[in-house]
């Protein structure tokens, strides 16, 4: 491979903002592919604001790149096709298409011997009774694809099931009793560096905090580094993978996985020398991974909506470190930045 000076973000969001700092940090320069607003432009040395069906903008931007990576999994499939054709995409094609549908996701990780909810194919709304009586109730039904934050999911309890109006999964609910994520990253040389797992709270589906240490014996946690780099070296991955795990009483349970920088591996930019944004920089550039050792005790919280109006506030507190994303309209349900607190 030739020496990577330029990366190619798919998505401009704040995934591809914090992972453009990162990489200008390290002396590289980020292009930025996004149909719509991208925060991430403000500080990214290109920006390409084009629909992904554009195969002129695709072409140049690619052409303008050493590597291509994303921060938003659901890019369409012909998109995709184009650029792989002129550079190569970290991580892998094979991450993507596990991870853009949840009933290729729960099969794969079965296939490699790891535990899911129980989960049954609902092709269209005709097939959700018989799903119902193979899973049982309480249960979720979720939609195949572009789920993210608890949207496009029904919960099926006693009464009459509502569908979801797309191709779906019917998981049986899981009673844990925490939830958890794992942020690996692995190098092209196969290299795998695992951050502390961290505990993570939502509130209506949408991530709420993430605490570091997570407080769960060390055996567990061993189990859920253990459990993401099977899955990365399965996928023969490049990059920053987030796997999200729920805590039973039977052992540790796969929710989903997210080919890339993950929310609830933010308190790593104040936890760690090495973040997972660099990380992540470090191993689509072909670099050596960092040290990604924990160094301090982090409770990371998302600003979200009005939560902007702390700012004043967070702006004077100590041992806070503060990240907006610049996005303009503070709407409810909107991630527009979150606060790193050290605490110990
Ligand atoms: P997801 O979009 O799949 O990450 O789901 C969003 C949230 O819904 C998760 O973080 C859990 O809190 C909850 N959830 C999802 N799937 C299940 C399940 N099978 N059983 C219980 N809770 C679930």
């Amino acid at each position: 491979m030739t020496e990577i000076r330029t990366i190619g973000i798919l998505g401009g969001g704040q995934l591809g903002r914090m992972l453009s700092v990162a990489a200008s940090r390290l002396g590289l320069r980020c292009h930025i592919y996004e149909p719509g607003a991208a925060p991430a432009g403000d500080v990214a040395w290109r920006v390409t604001t084009a629909l992904y069906e554009d195969e002129a903008a695709l072409r140049a931007f690619a052409e303008s790149v050493d590597v291509i990576t994303y921060e938003f999994e659901n890019v369409p499939t012909s998109a995709l096709d184009l650029l792989e054709s002129l550079r190569a995409i970290r991580p892998n094609r094979r991450a993507l298409a596990v991870s853009q549908d949840r009933l290729t996701e729960k099969t794969f990780l079965n296939e490699i011997g790891l535990a899911t909810a129980p989960f049954a194919d609902v092709p269209d709304k005709a097939a959700l009774p018989a799903a119902i009586d193979a899973i049982g109730r309480p249960s979720i039904l979720k939609t195949r694809r572009m789920g993210y934050d608890g949207k496009g999911q029904v919960r099926i309890e006693d009464g009459p099931a509502d569908w979801t109006g797309a191709p779906s999964v019917l998981e049986g609910f899981v009673n844990f009793s925490a939830e958890i994520s794992v942020i690996i990253a692995r190098g092209a040389d196969g290299q795998v560096a695992a951050f502390d797992p961290g505990l993570n709270v939502h509130e209506g589906g949408i991530l709420r905090t993430t605490t570091v240490p997570c407080g769960l014996p060390g055996k567990l946690t061993t189990d859920a580094v253990l459990i993401a780099a099977r899955i990365a070296n399965a996928l023969d991955y490049v990059g920053v993978l987030g796997v999200e795990l729920f805590v039973t009483p039977d052992g540790l349970i796969v929710n989903e996985i997210a080919p890339r920088v993950h929310n609830s591996g933010h308190w790593t930019q104040a936890g760690c020398v090495v973040d997972q944004f660099e990380q992540h920089i470090r191993a689509v550039a072909g670099l050596p991974l960092g040290d990604g050792k924990r160094h301090a005790d982090v409770v990371m919280e998302n600003l979200i909506g009005d939560d902007m109006a702390r700012v004043p506030q967070l702006l004077t507190s100590h041992a806070v470190q503060l990240h907006l994303y610049g996005k303009g309209d503070a709407r409810p349900g909107r991630k527009m930045g979150h606060v790193n607190r050290i605490v110990g």
